[in-house]
């Protein structure tokens, strides 16, 4: 077993060496510009892209033209909330939210406030769950967006997501989700969670960084969601620029390797979570976990570490990669805002420590861990 421990999985994956296998004639041999008409290196390329197109589709069962490949999943809920926003203002301008949405959903609708978007951010309950009688009661007649995540990066909650589709519906409303997290965790259906847009990326399944995906559904006029890069109306329009060729190669053989995989994943990855989460439980006292335990993601547990320091805490942590908040905002030392929203107290929000698994994670790792973990907490308390 090798030290330090990877237990960071929602910050980000590995690259899957069978996924790096199918990217790598890209960047040498296949090297055409997809965007290339006039010879077959452009179009070799421009096939491979209308394959991978396909196998990211199909791991959300959408069809492949309603897949616009970016930079990644910031930049997908860039476009889907900014473009919308544009095609809608002033006619329509409110958005609901939630509190405990990604930064790259929430300092995305504060920009917006600075050009007439009204927002409103539901408080979730505290584990994190939003109800869709809050979203029901926070539609208003200039509503064009509802944007929810499927699942939250930070404590795995997983929202009702399929509940909160069929209302938007109901009211003609759009429905965004940031499913970043969800995609290659859980099973994933754009048809049956009735999503307009969905976001996703690369590397949180073992593809790699810098590329994801927006799912755009079909019926959505180009007139309706502005783009937010101008150039040579690449992907329908939606997004100008190069096509990330080796990317995109990347993240559709991550794509294929999830929908095949997923199932068997998730039932070893819950168990692992769960026999680290109950050794953690049953061996320190004064714990406690965070988000929903009925609806969360398979791999995750977050838990707070009462009696003890915790920027402390999280430095003790030499042996094990672990994150407390999410890694996006760690450039701060700000307690975790969706930890916050929670109701939990700053000195708690700061003990908090998530422990995210992934494939290559190993039982002996976990038993490693809960030993650890409680040695570190006993000897700083
Ligand atoms: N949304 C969520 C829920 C995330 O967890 C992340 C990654 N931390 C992002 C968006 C941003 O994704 P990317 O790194 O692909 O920009």
């Amino acid at each position: 077993m090798k030290l330090p421990i990877y237990l960071d999985y929602n910050a980000t994956t590995p690259v899957d060496k069978r996924v790096m296998e199918k990217m790598l004639p890209f960047f040498t041999d296949t090297f055409g510009n997809a965007a290339s008409r006039s010879h077959l290196f452009g179009w070799t390329a421009q096939e491979a892209i209308e394959n991978a197109r396909e196998q990211v589709a199909t791991l959300i069962n959408a069809e492949p033209k309603e897949i616009i490949f970016t930079s990644g999943a910031t930049e997908a809920n860039n476009l889907a909330i900014k473009g919308l926003f544009e095609a809608n203002y002033p006619a329509k301008k409110h958005i609901i939210t939630v509190k405990t949405e990604h930064k790259a959903v929430l300092d995305v609708c504060q920009h917006l406030e600075k050009w007439g978007a009204a927002i409103t951010y539901l408080q979730p309950d505290s584990t994190g769950l939003i109800t869709v009688q809050q979203v029901e009661n926070a539609i208003k007649n200039d509503t064009f967006l509802i944007s929810i995540m499927y699942a939250n990066n930070e404590i795995g909650t997983i929202q009702p997501t399929k509940k909160i589709g069929e209302l938007a519906r109901k009211h003609d409303i759009l429905f965004h989700s940031d499913a970043t997290q969800a995609v290659g965790k859980i099973k994933i259906d754009v048809q049956k969670d009735k999503i307009d847009l969905l976001s996703l990326s690369g590397h949180k399944l073992y593809g790699p960084k810098g590329i994801g995906a927006l799912f755009i559904k079909k019926t959505l006029k180009s007139s309706k969601l502005t783009a937010q890069m101008d150039g040579g109306k690449h992907e329908r329009g939606f997004r100008s620029g190069t096509l990330n060729v080796t990317g995109i190669m990347g993240l559709a053989a991550a794509c294929e390797l999830a929908k095949k995989e997923l199932l068997i994943d998730n039932q070893r990855l819950t168990l692992l979570r769960d026999k680290l989460e109950q050794g953690i439980l049953q061996n320190i006292s004064d714990v406690k976990v965070n988000g929903n335990i009925e609806n969360r993601l398979p791999n995750l547990t977050n838990i707070s570490f009462g009696k003890v320091d915790g920027e402390n805490l999280l430095l003790s942590f030499r042996d094990i990669a672990v994150s407390s908040g999410s890694a996006c905002t760690s450039a701060s030392v700000e307690p975790s805002y969706v930890l916050k929203a929670l109701g939990l107290s700053d000195d708690l929000a700061y003990a908090s420590i998530r422990f995210s698994l992934g494939k290559y994670t190993t039982e002996e790792e976990i038993d490693f861990t809960i030993k650890y973990v409680k040695e570190v907490v006993e000897s700083l308390r």
